[in-house]
């Protein structure tokens, strides 16, 4: 292959994003030693910069560079330095998604630029599903789009079929509705909607932006998908089917140390995946999860933690913890100010039952973190045995590629429609509830905790297919002599393919001259 060619990246700006769009430019990277660069804003190349700098087990990037967008979000009526959806209440979400479209300019400016420094277009334009725009202006300079779902092959059929079709609307009678691209027998429930998709109607802030968006992702070249053909071969057929471009299964863009790993105590070596995963500080040091978790009994421990961006009500809060106690189990919980709350305030003891965090300390049997956990140390360690999740696709990966089952409550975006794929196509989930509005007891927080945890039963049963699950990701990455897996088989049958057309188009474009030159 040809080490001069050049693939741009545009990743959406939310840190569930950005950690696969860096893990998928290093593979690429290392892989065929293009040159990558990744087109972001600046406080976001910053933390990219920093995530690749704090990685000292890695390979040298020096091939994979960024190209800073300009971007004020200030024009958008959106708070100062909003440049990651991290910190934005889910209703300003949808202001961020319009602002996004400011990138265009500036993108178009930086293939432009490309064009005339190297004489040729890049490759192609690797950009979010949720940037669809992209399509076009790929076409513009004589290159190609190709949509990346950082998300699972169901997760994204559901996403973008119910964005584009709006079925529940047309389901009066029923709380249940079909969704077009699934099978006739398959129900979705209007409680599996986050309100926004509930009550969109096709002109409301979120619709005008992902109908127009997901529409024009659709007519791109092909998709990336950051899943693995094995564990959900439905998926994949039905992404497939509704589609009909190219699917590359090129999951699961995790570290590849974290899938070699054989589920053990990484103490004593102080190394530690967080460190090549995300720079974000921890509220804890991976040292001191490690270290606390190396006192629990294997498989003891529920780990709990909602993602980069959401949180849960005070109300569930409460009972959350109230079950904790009462189930007697050892937990690690990554706490953030509950909904309604400035989620960049310090966390006040008062949102959790009275001495909660002080009894879990002294009796060693909770520990809470706050902000941010190294959450794949967390995982990787024997000692954990569940992980209470909101179902986003990259925790999903990341607990199941160390067969660890799943206790589910969705929160956001297709965090849902994944949780009922990991409860009925896969069997490695029960759900708690949904959404931060779903009232929960402690009682039943209990209950389902201690069925998750359980040695015998649907404990077992989950663990079993959750370990099941965790070999097919293995797998999937092998790249040896006399095997290799199927998503390192896609990378290159991807690779093939955009080289293909490339060359093609360079070759018409040759005879086109001749042509007019005559
Ligand atoms: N993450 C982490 N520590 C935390 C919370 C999140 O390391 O305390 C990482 C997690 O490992 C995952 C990403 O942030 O890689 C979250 O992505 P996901 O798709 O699970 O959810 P999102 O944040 O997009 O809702």
């Amino acid at each position: 292959m040809d080490s001069r060619e050049h693939i741009v990246m545009l990743p959406f700006m939310a840190h569930g994003h950005l950690i696969p769009f860096l893990a998928l430019a290093r593979q690429i990277q290392q892989r065929t030693g293009f040159i990558i660069t990744i087109a972001t804003t600046k406080l976001n190349i910053q933390y990219l910069c920093s995530s690749i700098s704090t990685d000292s087990n890695s390979q040298p990037l020096s091939n994979i560079r960024f190209a800073e967008l300009p971007f004020n979000t200030t024009d958008h009526d959106l708070p100062p330095n909003t440049e990651n959806t991290e910190y934005l209440s889910p209703s300003s979400i949808g202001n961020f998604l319009h602002a996004s479209l400011s990138l265009k300019d500036p993108l178009l400016q930086l293939l432009n630029d490309i064009v005339h420094q190297e004489g040729k277009p890049p490759l192609c334009l690797i950009s979010d599903e949720l940037f669809g725009w992209a399509t076009e202006l790929a076409k513009s300079v004589g290159t190609v789009n190709v949509a990346f779902t950082t998300t699972g092959a169901y997760g994204t059929l559901a996403y973008v079929s119910i964005w584009l079709n709006l079925p529940h609307r047309y389901s009066t009678d029923s709380e249940e509705f079909k969704v077009p691209g699934f099978p006739e027998s398959y129900r979705f429930h209007r409680s599996q909607l986050n309100p926004y998709v509930r009550d969109a109607d096709g002109t409301d802030i979120w619709s005008t932006y992902l109908q127009a968006q997901l529409s024009q992702s659709i007519e791109s070249f092909g998709w990336l998908c950051n899943s693995v053909e094995e564990i959900e071969p439905l998926g994949f057929d039905l992404l497939r089917k509704y589609l009909r471009v190219p699917v590359w299964s090129i999951g699961p863009l995790i570290p590849l140390a974290a899938l070699k790993n054989t589920s053990s105590s990484n103490s004593t070596s102080g190394f530690s995946f967080f460190k090549q995963h995300t720079a974000k500080k921890p509220g804890l040091t991976p040292e001191k999860c490690i270290e606390w978790l190396d006192l629990q009994g294997p498989d003891s421990v529920l780990y709990i933690s909602f993602g980069s961006q959401n949180t849960i009500g005070l109300s569930q809060m409460m009972e959350l913890a109230i079950g904790l106690e009462d189930s007697g189990v050892s937990f690690i919980w990554v706490i953030r100010p509950p909904t309604g709350f400035d989620l960049k305030s310090e966390f006040k003891a008062e949102w959790l039952p009275e001495g909660f965090e002080e009894r879990m300390k002294q009796s060693k049997r909770g520990l809470l973190v706050r902000n941010w956990a190294p959450q794949l140390d967390i995982l990787s360690h024997k000692s954990t045995g569940a992980f209470l999740s909101h179902c986003g696709w990259n925790s999903v990966l990341e607990s199941l590629s160390q067969g660890v089952p799943i206790l589910g409550w969705p929160m956001a975006t297709e965090q849902a429609y994944n949780s009922k794929m990991l409860m009925e196509e896969m069997g490695v989930s029960v759900e708690l509830t949904r959404g931060s509005q779903g009232v929960i007891v402690g009682k039943e927080v209990k209950r389902i905790i201690e069925l998750v945890l359980d040695k015998e039963g649907k404990g077992k049963d989950m663990r079993n297919k959750a370990v099941e699950v965790e070999k097919k990701l293995r797998e999937a990455v092998r790249d040896e002599t006399d095997y290799m897996g199927s998503s390192v088989k896609a990378m290159d049958d991807f690779m093939r393919s955009i080289l293909y057309k490339s060359t093609q188009e360079q070759a018409e474009s040759i005879e086109v001259q001749k042509f007019m030159g005559n």
